[in-house]
């Protein structure tokens, strides 16, 4: 199989303020570019896009290819798990919008330390084994947000879990809060596959500053950032997939061109990019990677991954996007709450991967744009 899979939170939309809104026939001709091209990987989830992903998969995939012509990875929401019969409720109904009698690849979703006691309380681990000898999972894992110590728990512990989903992305690799590299090298330890999220980090490394995009089209003019990204998380010699979230179809043209014939980074290609990422981590304010995993419950309706790209986006590119960037800032403020209005209740902050001070963070916006 070929290790570039089309992940399902970042479809078209046709209204960009509803992420409800999937824009299916985009979507379709997406898809119809990725298969022809030899891509069959997809992986969805019960929360992406509010819930409406696994459908928007079901009409542009399940209900137009054979079932043996595309792998579906599909993931078990942990937040709603309280009981043991949870877990077949939830499964069902992902069985139902999707169209499919059964899962390629199951996930637990973001498992961390407290997920791992619903685990435990509510016999999870056997649900997942139990389904995989129904036949209705091929293979089973976890995608991972938590530090190295609870994941070597988990290795330890649960030889039965195959796979690992881990954000890898060649800023945060050494990073001390996401531990990418310390989580890779557990995997390799305990000989578990891994699947990489978040490679391009929420598509910020696409959008990179000009003096680190320089470096990288000396060297080679015609590959995209992107193509950096998502190829040194594909040349992992434990990598068996990386995910990519595209948005519209010159990213999947431009992804599936260089992902086709796969060609690890050479030394020589490590050392640029090693070099653009001390570039680009002097240049991010806040590393957010645009998931909503904390927006779902925010009380105040903030749109807080929205206030902080644009924000970003005003400290990497300085005066000459501050036009731009207060307009977005006014446009989002009208419909969604402001930075201001957080009353600091910290659920966010439970839910965000990358442990991000998000209350801390949203001040620093509001300071930037509300002050007068
Ligand atoms: S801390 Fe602020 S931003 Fe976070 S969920 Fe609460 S109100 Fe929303
Ligand atoms: S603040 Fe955290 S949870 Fe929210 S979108 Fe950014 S990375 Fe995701």
């Amino acid at each position: 199989m070929k290790k570039l899979g089309f992940g399902l939170m970042r479809l078209p939309l046709l209204d960009p303020r509803n992420p409800k809104s999937i824009d299916i026939d985009h979507f379709k001709k997406m898809v119809d570019v990725f298969m022809e091209r030899g891509f069959t990987y997809f992986d969805t989830a019960y929360t992406y896009h509010q819930s409406k992903s696994e459908a928007a998969f079901r009409m542009a995939v399940q209900e137009r290819y054979p079932r043996d012509r595309f792998t579906l990875t599909d993931k078990m929401p942990m937040w709603e798990v309280r009981q043991e019969s949870d877990y077949e409720r939830l499964f069902n109904v992902q069985l139902q919008r999707t169209g499919v009698e059964y899962f390629d690849y199951y996930w637990f979703h973001t498992l961390n330390k407290g997920y791992v006691d619903v685990l435990d309380r509510t016999n999870g681990w056997d649900f997942a084994l139990r389904k995989q000898k129904e036949g209705r999972v091929r293979n089973i894992g976890f995608s991972f947000h938590d530090d190295s110590p609870t994941l070597e728990r988990i290795l330890k512990e649960h030889p039965e879990m195959e796979y690992v989903q881990l954000q890898i992305n060649y800023v945060d690799w050494d990073s001390p809060s996401i531990e990418s590299a310390r989580c890779y090298e557990l995997c390799e330890k305990y000989g578990r596959k891994v699947i990489v999220m978040e490679p391009v980090k929420g598509g910020s490394l696409a959008q990179i500053p000009s003096e680190v995009e320089a470096i990288f089209k000396e060297h080679s003019p015609e590959a995209s950032p992107a193509s950096w990204a998502i190829r040194f998380a594909a040349s992992l010699p434990k990598v068996v997939m990386v995910l990519s979230g595209m948005s519209e179809i010159s990213q999947v043209e431009d992804n599936t061109s260089f992902m086709a014939d796969f060609q690890p980074l050479d030394d020589e290609e490590q050392l640029v990019l090693a070099r653009a990422a001390g570039m680009i981590k002097n240049s991010i304010a806040i590393p957010c990677t645009s998931c909503h995993y904390c927006t779902d419950g925010c009380p105040m309706n903030i749109a807080i991954p929205e206030y902080f790209a644009i924000y970003n986006s005003l400290k990497q590119f300085g005066k000459s996007s501050a036009f731009n960037s207060r307009f977005y800032f006014n446009r989002i403020s009208a419909y969604r709450g402001k930075p201001s209005d957080c009353i600091e209740c910290g659920q966010c902050e439970e839910h965000c991967p990358q442990h991000l001070p998000i209350i801390d963070n949203l001040k620093l916006v509001s300071g930037e744009y509300e002050k007068n």
